[in-house]
C-alpha cells in the first residue's frame, strides 16, 4: 500500500492511497488535481472515503464522479447525499485487501468519523499533528472523547490529518510549553521539512502522544483551556 498526499487549497492534502493499478481517494475537496493524477499514473478508482461535511473535503466528489460514475463513496450520515454508503462506529469492511475501520470521531462536526486503513488512520479535521480541528460544534466534551479514542490506538498507527498545519501548531505548543525538547526539536524538524516544500505528514500516535499537547491534556478542563487559547494564537 502506497499513500500519496494531493496538495488542495492552501493547506490540505487529499490522500491517495494506492494498490497495483487500485486507488482509493480521501476528503477530494477538490476533483482536478486527483483526476490529473489518476490519469498520470493510470488507476482505477475503488472507492471515494469522506471524513465529515465541509466543502474543502467534499467538493470535488460530483466532479470525479463525473468522470467515475460506478465508484462507491463512503461517509457520515452528515455527507448525504453525496455518499451512497453510510459509516458509523464499528462498522468494518475491506478496500484495496486492507481492512477498514470506522470510529465516530465528533467534535469538529458532528458527524465527523474516523477511518483505520490497515495501519493509516485517516482522521479529517478531527486530529492534526500537534493539534486539533476547530470545535465547531462547542462539544469540547465529544473532542475530548474522540481524543481518547485515537490515545488507544497502536503507537505505530500512522496519522493522516487534511491540513498541513503543523508548524502553527508547534508554534502554539513552544508558547505553553517554552522548554519542552520534543516540541522545540519536533519545530526544528518541521521547518526544514517546510523549507524544502515537504509535508510534515504522516505523523504517528506515538509522535503525537509526545508533542500534541492537546492529545495529552489529561481531563476536559485542560483542554477546552488549550483549544481556546489556540483559537485565539
Ligand atoms: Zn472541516
Amino acid at each position: 500500500m502506497n499513500i500519496h498526499p494531493i496538495k488542495a487549497f492552501n493547506d490540505n492534502y487529499i490522500w491517495i492511497i494506492e494498490r497495483e493499478t487500485e486507488a482509493v481517494v480521501v476528503d477530494p475537496g477538490e476533483a482536478a488535481g486527483v483526476l490529473a493524477y489518476l490519469d498520470q499514473e493510470k488507476l482505477d478508482l475503488t472507492a471515494i472515503l469522506l471524513t465529515h461535511n465541509h466543502d474543502d473535503h467534499t467538493g470535488g466528489v460530483a466532479q470525479i464522479l463525473a468522470k467515475y460514475s460506478n465508484t462507491p463513496v463512503y461517509g457520515p450520515e452528515e455527507t448525504q447525499p453525496l455518499n451512497d454508503h453510510v459509516l458509523a462506529e464499528g462498522d468494518s469492511f475491506e478496500l484495496l485487501e486492507e481492512k477498514v475501520k470506522v470510529f465516530d470521531t465528533p467534535g469538529h462536526t458532528e458527524g465527523h468519523i474516523s477511518y483505520l486503513f490497515g495501519d493509516a488512520l485517516f482522521c479529517g479535521d478531527s486530529l492534526f499533528s500537534a493539534g486539533t480541528g476547530r470545535v465547531f460544534t462547542g462539544d469540547y466534551q465529544a473532542q475530548y472523547d474522540t481524543l481518547q479514542k485515537f490515545r488507544q490506538l497502536n503507537d505505530t498507527v500512522k496519522v493522516y490529518p487534511a491540513h498541513e498545519y503543523t508548524e502553527t501548531n508547534l508554534r502554539f505548543a513552544q508558547s505553553i510549553e517554552p522548554t519542552n525538547q520534543a516540541i522545540a526539536e519536533a519545530l526544528k524538524e518541521v521547518r526544514k521539512l517546510r523549507a524544502a516544500n515537504k509535508p510534515t505528514l504522516p505523523s504517528t500516535i506515538a509522535r503525537e502522544k509526545e508533542i500534541n499537547l492537546l492529545l495529552q491534556a489529561e481531563t476536559l478542563n485542560r483542554f477546552i483551556e488549550l483549544r481556546k487559547a489556540r483559537d485565539n494564537f
